[in-house]
């Protein structure tokens, strides 16, 4: 999952808490006017005209929410609902500021929640934090210059609602961090629990599912074939007791550079085990298996292997050959059985001497009639 997905996927569970915490706000504004005490009973149905936009885009994104998620952006839904939010603040301050100046202190703890709400709301980005906060401020200069409002008079009124929007600023960044944080060490893990540490190459653990995906879609569409290689590294354990561990190492790492390289970009290749490796290759008959397993064996015989740091290791130069079993899908396969011949195709090519690619001598001549 990219990082923009999963910020996505927050800003989707961010816009539905949100949604509900605002619709709640709201009513319990609209429905505890007698409980407030509030002096002005004209400011019921003012007030309830200015809450009408937020309540319509606090039930849009609830709806979208719940009706599985549009391609619109929860980015749009969340700044729908501050933008809304931000004009209902500012046009019942133009309200107050004119007809009831007197109520302003009452206006201004309103202020606080709002602004802490629209501030939390630009949790969805830096640039979201500029759009979001600036517009609220802009329109509240604005309305307190059309009211006549001296600026000197707003500043005691304003106090603690621009403490709020610092104290919201704060924790939307924290929890803009922590989302990413999380989301990287997510990726870390997945990324350990299905990457070999040595080669780079996907382990077996990952592999798996891709031959099982593979043997599924060959199984549903019938002109679909694919082939699998075993690779198993030459007298390898020789390697390792002459030249040591680590130039064994660079030798795995150096093959797993090799079958890179010879393959296309729809193959897919692992570290089986120790020095096996076990190449997919989709959309490939016996023929083009047996073209890609020659490429292979060419990348590892053709060109000696080297220490690449002489300081660090002795001049030491190995012709590091592979064995190679190769096999194709046939339709009553399974991965087990399909890895399985392949095996018997390794065996095959290491007791004929090694350096060599053999097919399952069970399979071998019906597949390529097949192919
Ligand atoms: P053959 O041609 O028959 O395959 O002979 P071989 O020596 O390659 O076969 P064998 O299976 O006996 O040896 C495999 C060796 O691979 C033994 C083990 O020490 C080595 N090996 C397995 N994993 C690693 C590793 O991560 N690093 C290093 N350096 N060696 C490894
Ligand atoms: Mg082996
Ligand atoms: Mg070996």
């Amino acid at each position: 999952m990219t990082y923009q997905a999963y910020q996505e996927r927050t800003q989707w569970v961010f816009a539905f808490y949100s949604g509900w915490l605002l619709l709640a706000a709201l009513l319990a504004y609209q429905f505890s006017y007698d409980l407030r005490g509030t002096q002005n009973p004209e400011l019921w149905s003012i007030e309830s005209l200015a809450r009408l936009p937020v309540f319509i885009s606090t039930i849009i994104t609830l709806l979208a929410h719940y009706c599985g998620e549009p391609n619109w952006r929860p980015k749009t839904f969340i700044r729908m609902m501050s933008l809304s939010l931000s004009l209902m603040m500012s046009g019942l301050f133009l309200v107050y500021a004119k007809h009831w100046p007197e109520s302003l202190n009452e206006f201004s703890g309103r202020l606080e929640i709002s602004f802490l709400g629209v501030t939390l709301l630009a949790t969805v980005g830096m640039r979201d934090w500029f759009i979001q906060i600036a517009i609220p401020l802009i329109l509240f200069l604005v309305t307190a210059i059309l009211v006549e409002v001296p600026l000197i008079r707003l500043a005691p009124f304003l106090f603690s609602p621009l403490l709020m929007l610092i104290i919201g600023l704060v924790v939307a960044e924290i929890m803009r961090r922590l989302g990413k944080h999380q989301f990287l060490s997510e990726q870390g893990m997945k990324e350990l629990a299905t990457t070999d540490q040595l080669t780079g190459l996907l382990n077996r653990h990952a592999f798996l599912p891709l031959i099982k995906h593979a043997i599924s879609r060959a199984r549903r569409d019938k002109q679909e074939r694919f082939c699998l290689i075993i690779g198993d590294l030459d007298h390898f354990k020789a390697v390792n007791d002459t030249y040591g561990h680590d130039f064994g190492d660079l030798v795995l790492r150096e093959t797993a550079v090799r079958l890179g390289a010879s393959l296309r970009q729809q193959d897919a290749v692992c570290r089986w085990g120790g020095e096996e490796f076990l190449v997919l290759l989709p959309a490939t008959g016996s023929e083009g298996a047996m073209e890609v397993a020659r490429k292979i064996l060419a990348a590892m015989a053709n060109t000696p292997i080297r220490c690449p740091d002489p300081d660090r290791c002795r001049e030491i130069s190995v012709r590091q050959t592979i064995s190679l079993g190769l096999t194709c899908f046939n339709e009553e396969d399974s991965a087990e059985n399909l890895i399985a011949s392949a095996d018997l195709g390794l065996y095959q090519a290491k007791s004929e001497g090694r350096n060599r690619v053999r097919m399952d001598p069970a399979r071998e001549p019906v597949t390529l009639a097949q192919a």
